[in-house]
């Protein structure tokens, strides 16, 4: 199952990848993940990583492309993997192709989970994230069951700083500039579906699961 999850920042994306790596038991890729372990690590990677994270802008495709290919060709990854957040723009898209042909491996589904921008700007507004573990809380639309503690993990809960307003509206016309393209890029190769991201998480993730269900049939 090689699954790639896309839409635009605060879509759910990263929740719903959560769901499908407890179902599926593959590794869930989160280029947005790598980029924010290595801000926290300190590494020469985080430190160029940072500054456009912290103004909505991408990284650029020379430094991302090569990760997800390290990545990609690790063990864990050859009987599946739910790619988040990769590929942001049609080089990427391009390079994600032969990575894969070297590796013998097709693409099963490509899903975008589709939400209307003033809703992402209450669900990224909203978003927090547990120090822990990474795991996703929303203040008002999923919230862990003790103020400010991890369900999973006990950690402290935290808002990422390009969460905040001004960033957030960057990074939605950074989407419809470089990502959106990337949508007909798969259309034309059958592998789209678009999911109406407006339903609740449980009900996006049977949406998602029915859709498997038939590729793998
Ligand atoms: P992405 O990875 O696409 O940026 P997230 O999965 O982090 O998105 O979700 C963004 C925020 O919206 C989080 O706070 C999450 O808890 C919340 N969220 C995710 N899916 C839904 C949904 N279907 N309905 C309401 N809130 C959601
Ligand atoms: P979201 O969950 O809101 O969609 P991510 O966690 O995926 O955001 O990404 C956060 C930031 O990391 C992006 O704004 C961008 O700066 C960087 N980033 C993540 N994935 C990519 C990518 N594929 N290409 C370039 N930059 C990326
Ligand atoms: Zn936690």
């Amino acid at each position: 199952m090689y699954i790639l999850l896309m839409g635009p920042p605060g879509a759910g994306k990263g929740t719903q990848a959560a769901l499908l790596v407890e179902k599926f038991r593959i590794p869930h890729i989160s280029t947005g993940d790598i980029f924010r372990a290595a801000v926290r690590e300190g590494t020469p990677l985080g430190l160029e990583a940072k500054r456009y994270m912290d103004s909505g802008s991408l990284v650029p495709d020379s430094v991302t492309i090569g990760i997800v290919k390290d990545r990609l060709t690790k063990l864990d990854c050859k009987n599946g993997f739910i790619l988040d957040g990769f590929p942001r723009t049609l080089d990427q898209a391009a390079a994600l192709d032969s990575t894969l042909a070297d590796m013998g491996i097709e693409i099963t589904r490509v899903f975008n989970i589709s939400v209307p921008d003033a809703e992402l700007v209450r669900r990224l507004t909203g978003r927090r994230i547990c120090k822990g573990c990474g795991a996703t809380y929303h203040v008002l639309f999923n919230p862990p069951k003790a103020a400010d503690r991890c369900d999973k993990c006990g950690g402290e809960i935290f808002q990422r700083v390009d969460d905040q307003e001004e960033t957030v509206a960057r990074r939605l016309a950074v989407y419809r500039a470089r990502t959106q393209p990337v949508i007909g890029y798969y259309q034309e190769k059958g592998l789209y579906t678009e999911i109406d991201g407006r339903q609740a998480i449980d009900e996006v993730s049977i949406v998602i699961d029915g859709v498997l269900r038939g590729a793998m049939s």
